[in-house]
């Protein structure tokens, strides 16, 4: 699935809107796949790379659910909603869950492509970051028990001196580790050390 051009996933339960959607990302070279409802998508969708534009009033759940939904299974596909209802509470309600746009209907298809490779540009950059944060997670990993020790010191501003006498090694083991925790988590300094570390932890989901 992974090497699969990004797919802009099209929920909408007006089989002519969706057609046009449908097709107007066709016309400009990408996948474009169709459902009747949220939840249909939902059943369907396995956390391929892309976005959805979705209608905001179908039967059943309607976009804001669909988005909601989305984000419960860990999936926080960018989502374009397409209404004719923009009422103001439901604007910041969307953006503050994370949709990239809300698109008034009619529509035109200049905007709508214009949101779609936004979505789809933000999609690659949550995928790219996931697996920094997976790549991040193995290099801890990698390291030993001793390294990780020596880690929660250098976490806590300890000095080598201190954690010389505090694990009763020399001076000089604690300098190798210190080395080797650099090296494995492939970073050239303290605050490197620090931020990859916290944002790894924070990321940890
Ligand atoms: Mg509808």
């Amino acid at each position: 699935m992974t090497n699969r051009d990004p797919t802009v996933f099209v929920v909408d339960d007006e089989i002519q809107a969706r057609d046009s959607v449908c097709a107007l990302v066709r016309s400009m070279g990408l996948p474009a796949e169709g459902f009747d409802s949220g939840e249909e998508f939902l059943k369907y969708y396995q956390g391929q790379a892309g976005c959805v534009v979705t209608d905001y009033r179908m039967h059943g759940m309607n976009g804001i659910q669909l988005q909601e939904a989305l984000i419960k299974q860990g999936n926080a596909l960018p989502l374009i909603v397409v209404t004719a209802f923009a009422r103001t509470p439901m604007t910041v309600q969307t953006i503050k869950n994370g949709a990239v746009t809300l698109i008034d209907k009619p529509y035109d298809n200049d905007n709508l492509w214009k949101a779609i490779r936004v979505a789809l540009n933000r999609d690659v950059l949550q995928r790219q970051q996931k697996n920094d944060f997976a790549e991040i997670r193995l290099r801890l990993k990698s390291l030993s028990g001793k390294e990780q020790t020596v880690l929660d010191y250098i976490l806590k501003g300890t000095t080598n001196k201190t954690m010389s006498s505090k694990l009763d090694v020399s001076l000089r083991t604690i300098e190798n580790r210190r080395r080797k925790i650099f090296s494995k988590l492939r970073v050239d300094s303290v605050a490197e050390l620090v931020k990859v570390v916290l944002e790894s932890r924070v990321h940890q989901s």
